[in-house]
């Protein structure tokens, strides 16, 4: 193409990004570019070893996800934290980025339900042995520990019973065998519980909940301690292309931007209504760790420090048929398996997350058919009570 006002050889193609001029933008850019160009060879090489900071191709790295990284690193008092496409990729980059054939990883017994089929399905494929403990007994853990154990995966706060880890005996005996402590911090969130200043190894959050917060995105981040463990993970997260969209990144920081005061809404909602359920004749239990009458109660305020957060769950005097009239009632709000949306979702864990186990291993959870795990949203907490009153009715 020519430009007839001064016949030089023209191009469509962006050769000229636009410039800002002496002004600047105020909400983050999207930067989209796949690749990057690097002015010089010697350049290159610069950004390569790490002598000049510059991207290359995005899957190695992109503005929107370094910036989300670094907010999210600030929060958990990180350092070079990498977001990955999922919550369920920056599992699999911190287990399989560090751990090998011949290893041995000890889980949780309650772990998320694609974390635990890892732990019962996938890493053995790879020669990476794997057993489960109830993190409640750290004895459990002790006698658990091989030789080859590398790594202990956990969460503060277990799904659906929302039982507490014994965090501090957990990483006394990981620390004094040696063995990494990885934290899935989904559910508690850095505001609950930050586990590097507890000395555990490597954080993990799936961001698609609480953190970015509008059931918009999937995404993941995971950060480690020791500089030579976030590489490892970085090189597998790279190679095996568990790369974020940028897109997505821009959204979950602008989501991000909002978390502090829509965890303190949740929270806030979610204890108003842990009471309220307390208080009707067709609620069997409730289960929220912020109630004096929650099992691991005394573990939690220790811990947590009074920020309980926004799970809750209950369990319906009734039974299968029962807790589907139950949803029924409630068409409003939104009957779906996940958490930390702005809005109230409510999801039942034995046609879930938990079907594929027996009625046996569920009933050794605790888990019967009227079970339900609420993910408490921000809405006006008398809304929520309304749509639950009618809910329990149809019981
Ligand atoms: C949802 C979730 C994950 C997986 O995250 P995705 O973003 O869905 O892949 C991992 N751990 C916990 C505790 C979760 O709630």
């Amino acid at each position: 193409m020519t430009d007839r006002r001064n016949d030089r050889p023209q191009t469509l193609v962006r050769r000229h990004p636009l410039k800002e001029g002496v002004s600047r933008a105020v909400v983050t850019p999207i930067q989209p570019s796949v690749v990057y160009a690097s002015p010089s060879i010697d350049m290159l090489h610069a950004q390569y070893e790490g002598r000049a900071q510059g991207y290359t191709y995005a899957r190695e790295g992109h503005p929107n996800a370094t910036l989300l990284g670094q907010k999210i690193d600030m929060l958990e008092g990180a350092s070079g934290g990498l977001i990955t496409g999922s919550g369920m990729a920056a599992v699999t980059a911190a287990i399989m980025g560090i751990l090998g054939a011949g290893d041995h990883i000890i889980g949780a017994d309650q772990l998320y339900g694609r974390s635990l089929r890892l732990m019962h399905q996938d890493l053995a494929r790879f020669g990476i042995a794997t057993t489960v403990v109830d993190v409640g007994n750290p004895a459990a853990l002790k006698a658990a520990l091989r030789p080859e154990t590398k790594m202990i995966l956990l969460e503060v706060v277990s799904n659906p019973t929302l039982r507490v880890a014994d965090m501090a005996g957990i990483i006394a005996v990981a620390k004094e065998a040696g063995v990494l402590v990885a934290v899935d911090n989904t559910f508690t969130t850095p505001i609950g519980y930050r586990p590097f200043d507890h000395g555990a190894d490597i954080v993990i959050h799936s961001v698609t909940k609480l953190l970015a917060g509008h059931s918009d995105v999937t995404l993941g981040y995971v950060a480690a301690r020791d500089p030579a463990d976030t590489k490892k993970i970085y090189d597998f997260a790279v190679t095996t292309g568990l790369t974020p969209s940028p897109y997505e990144c821009w959204l979950a920081e602008r989501g991000l931007y909002t978390f502090p005061l829509r965890f303190d809404r949740a929270e806030a909602n979610a204890a108003r209504l842990a009471d309220w359920f307390a208080g009707q004749p067709k609620i069997a239990k409730v289960l929220y760790p912020g109630r004096a009458d929650h099992p691991d109660h005394d573990r939690a305020k220790a811990l947590l420090k009074g920020r309980y957060g926004n799970m809750l769950s209950i369990m319906i005097d009734g039974d299968a048929a029962a807790a589907n009239r139950m949803v029924e009632a409630m068409p409003e709000m939104a009957f779906a398996p996940t958490l930390g949306d702005v809005g109230t979702t409510l999801s039942h864990p034995p046609s879930s997350s938990h079907r594929g186990l027996t009625a046996e291993g569920r009933a050794a959870l605790g888990i019967t058919d009227g079970f339900f795990r609420i993910s408490v949203g921000i809405e006006d907490v008398d809304l929520l009570i309304a749509d639950f009153e009618a809910g329990l009715a149809a019981i």
